[in-house]
């Protein structure tokens, strides 16, 4: 029997690990949560309500054969191996640090005992080591990157794959978990408003696509910066657990590229092959600052100021609105990560490692590439990163995107009654005005929790001073 070891790529179709033991004879199906050498990426709270139902999910696709483990993916592979006739052992790449580690480790043990190792790629439209530059080194710059590595210089992503024909599943006495058994469920049920907004599912993925390549693609390029129009594609968290492949995402992109202008959004898909190819080359990312001039930046420590920042209560109702998006249904739009991440590390000048560890907890798509690149983005320090002397004003940033209110409004609704003059600077509205909405600053919203032109002076005078130290 051959060992097809789900991880990050929780679907049937187009998954080329399980092609090709499915080709061969009979399969095991296996997943392995593996918090021991997980470490410190061990997944967040909103990730394992997520992986519950995609494991539920595939699970169902499986006819119910899914065989589910806890603990050392090492020692628990090993056993299999040696209780069961297995002679082959499949699996889909994963490129976080630890687990380039200890696949390594695995594939070197099973190989040395006479077990085929297969790995394959389900996840990157181009994997890491294959986009260099002609001097052989990884690119730091995302432009070169994506145009030149990537589109120019690397054959185009594959077709996806069809669903295998026949699965024909292996008979197996070893005692293993029901996916209820994980333990990946909290145990109140916060989860409950967040799942309304998601169907958890290979055939959700799918639908999520073809909505968005019906519906949105065409608007993307004008639409995908204002979290109240429905521009963006949401896939970011059935990507993160392969529910659907970058390829399914990119040939679909393709069949629309007569009638569309697809080169933004195919690009946006560049980025995420760009956060794993800096995660690859860089392994430190997670947790330390790319541009290591930033190891002296002096970053304020304050537990008040990170838990208003957490509850959406900083007074800055841009930034409230999209901590509470957050919270409520464990995604975040993008323009608003940039905005509540600037927020974070430049008007607050909390580290921006307080605010990864916050997402990595609380989004359905939290994934350690895009994630540590993204806020290694945001705050400056990163490759390619924002200059840090940009710091997005929140006031004008809802004002900009968020014209009408709506989104705002959504999530930060004691401010409802607020006319849009005042919305994202209630602490100027009149006394009159307050009233009459129904607001009372400091009691049922809050001042803000800095001043805004202070902050920015200060967060400037901060990046000034590393520079100075520098010279
Ligand atoms: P779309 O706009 O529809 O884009 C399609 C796909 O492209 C996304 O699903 C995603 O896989 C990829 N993509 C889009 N933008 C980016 C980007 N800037 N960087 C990398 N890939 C991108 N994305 C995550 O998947 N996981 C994270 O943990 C994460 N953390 C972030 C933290 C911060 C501070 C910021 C600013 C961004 C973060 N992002 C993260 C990137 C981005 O915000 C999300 O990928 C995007 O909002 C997901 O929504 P979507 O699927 O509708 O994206």
């Amino acid at each position: 029997m051959k060992i097809v070891w789900f991880r990050q790529d929780l679907r049937i179709e187009d998954n080329p690990a399980l092609a090709a033991a499915a080709a061969n004879g009979s399969i095991l199906p296996v997943y392995i949560l593996d918090d021991v050498n997980a470490g410190d990426h061990a997944m967040g709270d909103a990730s394992r309500v997520w992986l519950h139902h995609a494991l539920t999910d595939l699970n169902q696709s499986l006819k119910g054969r899914l065989r589910c483990f806890r603990g050392d993916a090492r020692k628990i592979l090993r056993k299999l191996v040696l209780e069961l006739d297995v002679d082959a052992v499949y699996w889909s790449r994963c490129y976080e640090p630890w687990r380039i580690k200890r696949d390594k480790a695995i594939k070197e043990s099973l190989s040395s005992e006479g077990v085929e190792v297969q790995s394959f790629n389900a996840s990157l439209l181009w994997e890491p080591w294959a986009v260099l530059k002609q001097d052989g080194t990884p690119y730091k710059v995302f432009t070169p990157f994506y145009r030149k590595g990537c589109l120019s210089a690397s054959a185009p992503p594959r077709q996806p794959l069809p669903k295998p024909e026949k699965l024909s599943f292996a008979r197996a006495s070893i005692e293993s978990l029901a996916i209820d058994d994980l333990g990946l469920l909290p145990a109140i049920d916060w989860d409950r408003p967040m799942l309304q907004h998601w169907d958890i599912s290979e055939t959700g993925a799918q639908a999520t696509l073809t909505g968005f390549m019906n519906d949105r693609l065409a608007r993307y390029k004008a639409g995908r910066d204002f979290p109240a129009v429905q521009g963006v594609s949401r896939l970011s968290p059935y990507l993160h657990f392969g529910q659907i492949s970058p390829h399914q995402v990119w040939a679909a992109a393709l069949q629309r590229e007569q009638d569309n202008n697809i080169d933004t959004f195919q690009s946006e898909l560049g980025w995420r092959e760009f956060s794993y190819s800096l995660l690859y080359h860089f392994p430190a990312l997670p947790a330390d600052n790319l541009q290591n001039k930033f190891d002296r930046f002096p970053w304020k420590k304050n537990s008040k100021h990170l838990r208003a920042w957490q509850q959406g209560m900083t007074g800055y109702p841009i930034v409230d609105a999209g901590m509470r998006e957050l919270w409520q249904t464990g995604y975040m739009h993008n323009r608003v990560r940039m905005i509540v991440g600037s927020f974070l590390v430049k008007n607050l000048l909390l580290n921006w490692r307080e605010g990864e560890a916050w997402f990595w907890d609380c989004l359905f798509d939290a994934d350690l590439a895009n994630n540590s690149a993204s806020w290694q983005w945001v705050a400056g320090c990163g490759a390619d990163a924002a200059p840090y002397f940009r710091i997005f004003n929140p006031v004008t940033q809802g004002e900009k995107f968020d014209a009408d209110g709506q989104y705002t409004r959504q999530y930060v609704p004691e401010l409802k009654a607020l006319p849009d003059k005042y919305l994202f600077k209630p602490w100027e509205a009149p006394e009159s005005v307050l009233k009459e909405a129904g607001v009372v600053l400091g009691k049922n919203y809050p001042k803000p929790v800095v001043d805004l032109k202070a902050s920015r002076e200060r967060a400037l005078e901060a990046f000034r001073s590393l520079k100075s130290e520098a010279e």
